[in-house]
C-alpha cells in the first residue's frame, strides 16, 4: 500500500528520520523552506535589505542552499542575492563542479561571480600543492585556509552584506564533535560569531542549511532536479573526519536525532562562551586584523611563504 505523506493526502517519496515525518515532494520542499527560514529567524542571519554573496561549490550542498535562498528572498523585494564561486584550480574537479554551477545559477537568469587563488594570491591550488613548500602542509589546510580569504576578498568586492555557505547539519556536527575532541571548544563559540559580533574588514559568514541533514539534502536536490557535480576533491584525504561521519551516521541511524541535539549542544557552549565574541578581548593580527592567537594570523604566515 502506498504510504501518505504525514501532511497531506499525497503519495510519501521521503521520510525525514529525525522529525519522523513521511513527506511528499511538495511537503519536503515546503517544510525545507520552513526549517531554513526558522534558522534564520533565531540566529538572526539576515536583514531585508542585505545584499547576500552566496557560495556556490557546484556541489549538492550550494546548490541546495541557492535555490532556498532564492525562494525566500523573493519575499524581500529589497535584498539582493549574489551567487559566486572561488576556483581554486584543482584540475579535473574544480572545472567541472563550474559547470554545474553555472548551469544552477543560469536556470535562474542570474550570472555567477568567479573569483579563483591564481587571481589573488598567483598560484592555483595544484601549483602551490606541486611546489612543496617548507611547511609542506596536506592540499585540504592550505586549501581551507586559503579559500576562507579568498572568500572574504570576494565578498568585500561584491560589496556584500553578509556570505551564505551551504554548511549543513552533518559537517557542522562533525566540526562541534571533532573540536571538543582536540580540546578546544572554545573554538566553537568563536566560529559561530553572530552578526551582531562583526569584525572590521571581515564580512560575516552565515551558515542558512545548517539545521538540514545530508539525507534531506540530497531529497530536496534529487526531486528538483537541481544540478550538481558529485565527484570527490582528488585531495579529500581527511581521515579524522571521514571517521567521524562514519561514526555519526551510525548513531543517527540507531538514534535519528543525534546530530540536531549536538548542534543544540553546540549552541549552549557558544552562549556559555559569550566572553569569546568579545572582540576587544581577542588578539588581532598585524597585518590583516583577523582574530588570531600569534602576531601574525595563519593566513598572512601561508602567504608569505607562497608568495615569497
Ligand atoms: Fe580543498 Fe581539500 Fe576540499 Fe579539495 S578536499 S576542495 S583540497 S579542502
Ligand atoms: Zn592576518
Amino acid at each position: 500500500m502506498e504510504t501518505k505523506c504525514t501532511k497531506c493526502d499525497e503519495p510519501a517519496v521521503y521520510l525525514r528520520r529525525y522529525t519522523a515525518e513521511m513527506l511528499c515532494k511538495g511537503c519536503l520542499v515546503k517544510t525545507s523552506l520552513d526549517r531554513v527560514r526558522r534558522t534564520i529567524n533565531k540566529n538572526q542571519m539576515l536583514k531585508d535589505d542585505d545584499r547576500i554573496a552566496v557560495a556556490i561549490s557546484g556541489g549538492k550542498d550550494s546548490a541546495v542552499l541557492f535555490d532556498i535562498i532564492c525562494n525566500i528572498e523573493s519575499a524581500y523585494p529589497r535584498s539582493e542575492v549574489v551567487p559566486f564561486t572561488i576556483d581554486e584550480g584543482i584540475e579535473g574537479y574544480r572545472d567541472k563542479a563550474l559547470e554545474a554551477a553555472k548551469c544552477l545559477v543560469k536556470d535562474r537568469g542570474m550570472k555567477l561571480e568567479i573569483r579563483s587563488f591564481k587571481d589573488y594570491f598567483g598560484q592555483s591550488l595544484d601549483e602551490i600543492v606541486k611546489h612543496r613548500y617548507e611547511s609542506n602542509f596536506g592540499a585540504c589546510s592550505y586549501c581551507g585556509v586559503l579559500r576562507r580569504r579568498a572568500m572574504n576578498d570576494a565578498a568585500l568586492e561584491i560589496e556584500a552584506d553578509v556570505v551564505a555557505t551551504g554548511h549543513i547539519m552533518d559537517d557542522e556536527s562533525q566540526t562541534v564533535i571533532m573540536n571538543i575532541m582536540r580540546g578546544d571548544s572554545k573554538r566553537i563559540a568563536r566560529s559561530n560569531r553572530s552578526r551582531s559580533h562583526p569584525i572590521p574588514g571581515f564580512v560575516p559568514r552565515i551558515k542558512p542549511i545548517m539545521e538540514l541533514s545530508e539525507r534531506d539534502v540530497v531529497a530536496y536536490a534529487h526531486h528538483l532536479e537541481l544540478p550538481y557535480h558529485d565527484i570527490p576533491c582528488p585531495y579529500a584525504s581527511e581521515a579524522y573526519r571521514t571517521d567521524l561521519r562514519l561514526f555519526l551516521n551510525e548513531m543517527e541511524h540507531k538514534r535519528p536525532g543525534t546530530l540536531l541535539a549536538i548542534l543544540r549542544s553546540a549552541e549552549d557552549i557558544v552562549d556559555a562562551f559569550q566572553h569569546v565574541q568579545d572582540s576587544s578581548k581577542i588578539n588581532h593580527c598585524e597585518r590583516c586584523g583577523s582574530p588570531t592567537s600569534l602576531k601574525i594570523c595563519k593566513t598572512c604566515s601561508l602567504l608569505d611563504e607562497i608568495q615569497g
